[in-house]
């Protein structure tokens, strides 16, 4: 089958590799109709070093079910499935918790463990607890916002959720790419009051004024502290969404932050150690976050993405086709789309 395999920094290859299949009997043979480019996959876009082996790419992916192992329960072959960008059994202490992206037999797409999404097929480890059986043909027009479930719109409703929105609450978003996009989708559906994005680029800032934020902050460090104070009577806000992961993103999600606020972090973060602990703490600001438990989310979100509630797939504003990936990455890369998707 095709795949997209990456080797090193800026070397994204569609590559024949070795067909997904059925290993355990909890696994499932998916194949995908959709699947995306992550912000995510910019850092080792950026960064890798050269692997001779390669690394399978992708972890966001609707398809079809091929194949399921024999203990297989919750779907039947021909099922159109979504699939989070984590796997999880959905059974353990974790998963009951809804933290599945901690689950103990649990891991990720795209790291090696399990295959690539950015492919023609994916093995889906534990697939009773990992995938959603969705009610809608592959090819409906919902497809781009059922698609933003597996990673994106549950991570934006993550930033939100660890950010305490709540009506009535201000909130913030740092951070102008297709997460933060989302985060502002979740912050208004979570009924927060007045939404602050803070970006920089036209077109992002564009559709977060249709997602519903109230007003947009596009200077940098202090001077962009100094502007949400301005908006927040001096005081900041109470709910930040932090969807960059950034030394500098993150000190300012934390400079206005009102005392006693929350921080959700979501954004990957790019440094060891997290900048800004003492005004967190004269501030009794909350600091939390981490990857999201998609699959938690999917059952929340999805009746909001069936019924029209939510648009989340307007963050899609390029189709590749799998051949053109690579260049949807440099696209990414170089800020010329917000998210790509890939159909197959
Ligand atoms: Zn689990």
């Amino acid at each position: 089958m095709r795949a997209t395999v990456m080797y090193g920094a800026e070397d994204v290859r569609i590559e024949d590799v070795p067909d997904a299949r059925l290993i355990e009997p909890t696994d499932a043979l998916v194949a995908v109709s959709r699947a995306a480019i992550c912000g995510s996959d910019l850092w080792p876009y950026k960064t890798m070093e050269h692997s001779e082996t390669g690394r399978p790419m992708g972890h966001e992916a609707i398809g079809v079910v091929e194949a399921v192992g024999a203990d297989v329960r919750t779907m039947k072959v021909g099922d159109v499935v979504v699939a989070p960008f984590a796997y999880s059994d959905g059974t353990c202490v974790f998963c009951h918790e809804g933290l599945h992206t901690s689950c103990i037999h649990g891991g990720f797409f795209g790291t090696g463990e399990a295959g690539g999404a950015q492919a023609e097929a994916v093995r889906v480890p534990q697939a009773d607890g990992t995938l959603v059986v969705l009610p809608v043909g592959q090819d409906d027009a919902l497809m781009p916002s059922l698609l933003t479930l597996t990673d994106v719109m549950g991570t934006g409703h993550h930033a939100a959720v660890v950010a305490k929105v709540a009506p009535g609450k201000i909130a913030a978003v740092v951070g102008d790419g297709a997460v933060g996009l989302c985060g502002v989708i979740a912050a208004r559906r979570l009924g927060a009051e007045h939404i602050i994005l803070l970006g920089r680029h036209p077109d992002r800032i564009a559709l977060a004024w249709e997602f519903g934020a109230t007003d947009v902050v596009s200077e940098r460090g202090e001077e962009a502290v100094e502007r949400v104070r301005e908006l927040t009577d001096g005081f900041g806000v109470h709910s930040v969404l932090e969807c960059v992961g950034l030394e500098q993103s993150t000190l300012t999600a934390i400079a206005i932050a009102r005392p006693g606020g929350a921080v959700g972090r979501v954004g990957v973060p790019q440094d060891e150690t997290m900048p800004a602990s003492l005004p967190a703490f004269y501030n009794n600001v909350t600091v939390g976050g981490g990857p999201a438990p998609a699959r938690e989310y999917i059952e929340e979100l999805l009746p909001d993405v069936l019924e029209g509630r939510i648009e989340p797939g307007r963050v899609f504003d390029r189709v590749a086709s799998l051949d053109e990936v690579p260049d949807g990455y440099r696209a990414m890369n170089e800020r010329e789309a917000i998210k790509v998707m890939v159909e197959l």
